[in-house]
């Protein structure tokens, strides 16, 4: 038995799953240094190669531990965390990382806004500095989990004087501070995953700024770059995406067709190739190189996953479109939904986190270093931008 594995026997030894409390034995996870065995040591890992992860994961949930990534952690684990790790204090890492493994919070991404989409540069919330504070005022857009969140991550823009991409600062918010407010938006689906928030004169202490004042642009490519990856890499365990479609075809012989075991064959080894190349974009990851390469596994996530789940719908005819839950919430964690709602929530993957054309064009660009895109406004101060 490896060194590590010992350790993690050792700890479930010391915090039996079944007597410990909940959050107690994830806060005792994460300062043993394995919530994530590569992060370094006192920030819940253990400065350890990523290639164990697997192992200690399996591990855990085996004795019936409780689960570190909850679902609704995407955003402050997948998303928030690399940039704090990155481009925060240490204070800042101390403070905010714990109770994101620990499920404790749940955090939201302010980034879009109604003008600022795939041009996030051209954002307009505007954040004042005031003393020790900074006085925010503004608008975003599509801001999934806002509803549960109690932070969010925050690009503003503090000097309109200078070109889009050099006037930006980039914070941490408390999203019960006064001033913020959460409306829901309903999505094709039936539900509000997402939400409009407004920034009326929110104030947002200097120490909650991650970064430094002017170069938010950074820590938001640290963050988006991550973000690919989270959502084109993470689809294990083996199966993952195309599993429900492999149930119903299994299941239901009586749904098939000519020429369709084809088609679902090419899926599972599509979907199985990614899998596999997510694997590796999360060990470069892990390793502090998210790189422009997360775009094109979130590209071909998003696409494989809509033929996937167009596919199932296909097989099931008149049942796969008929919609029985118009719930407001997203599904409840662990459930798998209906075919239909997993054939109209696909159709978001391909915006979310960055629209196909933009990965495109970044792929262009970064990956394969094609002449760039012709860009007007790099010298222009955002002030003069016509809007
Ligand atoms: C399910 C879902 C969840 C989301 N969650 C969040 C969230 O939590 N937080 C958050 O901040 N945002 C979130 N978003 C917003 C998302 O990031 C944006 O919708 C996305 O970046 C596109 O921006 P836009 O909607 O303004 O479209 P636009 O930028 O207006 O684009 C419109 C169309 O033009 C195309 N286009 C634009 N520029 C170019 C170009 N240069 N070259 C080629 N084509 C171009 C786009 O690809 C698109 O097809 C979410 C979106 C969805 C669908």
């Amino acid at each position: 038995m490896s060194d590590l594995m010992r350790r993690v026997t050792e700890f479930l030894a010391a915090h039996d799953p079944a007597a410990t409390d909940r959050w107690e034995f994830l806060r005792a996870r994460f300062d043993a240094g394995l919530a994530r065995i590569d992060w370094p040591q006192g920030l819940g890992g253990l400065g350890a190669s990523p290639a164990e992860q697997a192992a200690v994961d399996a591990a855990f949930a085996a004795a019936g531990a409780p689960n570190n990534r909850p679902a609704l952690g995407i955003i402050g684990l997948g998303m928030a965390s690399p940039a704090i790790l990155r481009h925060g204090t240490s204070k800042q890492q101390q403070r905010l990382l714990r109770p994101l493994w620990t499920g404790e919070e749940i955090w939201c991404q302010l980034f879009s806004e109604p003008g600022a989409g795939s041009d996030l540069a051209s954002l307009a919330t505007r954040a004042v500095r005031d003393g020790d504070d900074w006085v925010v005022n503004g608008q975003k857009v599509w801001t999934s989990l806002a509803q549960f969140a109690r932070r969010a991550i925050l690009v503003t823009r503090t000097d309109p004087n200078v070109p889009k991409h050099e006037g930006l600062t980039y914070f941490v918010l408390d999203m019960k501070a006064p001033g913020v407010e959460v409306r829901p938006l309903r999505q094709i689906t039936g539900e509000s995953e997402f939400n409009e928030v407004f920034l009326t004169d929110v104030r947002i202490p200097d120490a909650d700024r991650l970064g430094a004042v002017g170069e938010g642009w950074a820590v938001a490519m640290t963050t988006l770059m991550s973000e690919r990856t989270t959502i084109g890499g993470g689809h294990s365990p083996r199966n993952a995406m195309v599993a429900p479609l492999m149930n119903t075809w299994r299941s239901r012989p009586e749904l098939r067709t000519a020429g369709l075991h084809e088609r679902v064959l090419e899926l599972w080894v599509q979907a199985e190739a990614s899998r596999v190349a997510g694997v590796r974009r999360r060990q470069a990851q892990a390793a502090g190189r998210p790189g422009p390469e997360g775009s094109a596994a979130k590209l071909s996530f998003s696409e494989l996953n809509q033929r996937i789940t167009a596919v199932e719908t296909e097989l099931l005819g008149a049942e796969g479109l008929r919609y029985a839950d118009w719930r407001p919430e997203r599904a409840p964690e662990g459930t798998v939904p209906a075919a239909n709602r997993r054939y109209l929530r696909s159709r978001g993957n391909s915006i979310e986190g960055g629209t196909s054309e933009i990965l495109r064009n970044i792929i262009a660009e970064r990956v394969l270093g094609l002449p760039p895109e012709v860009r007007v406004d790099k010298d222009i101060a955002w002030k003069d931008l016509p809007r």
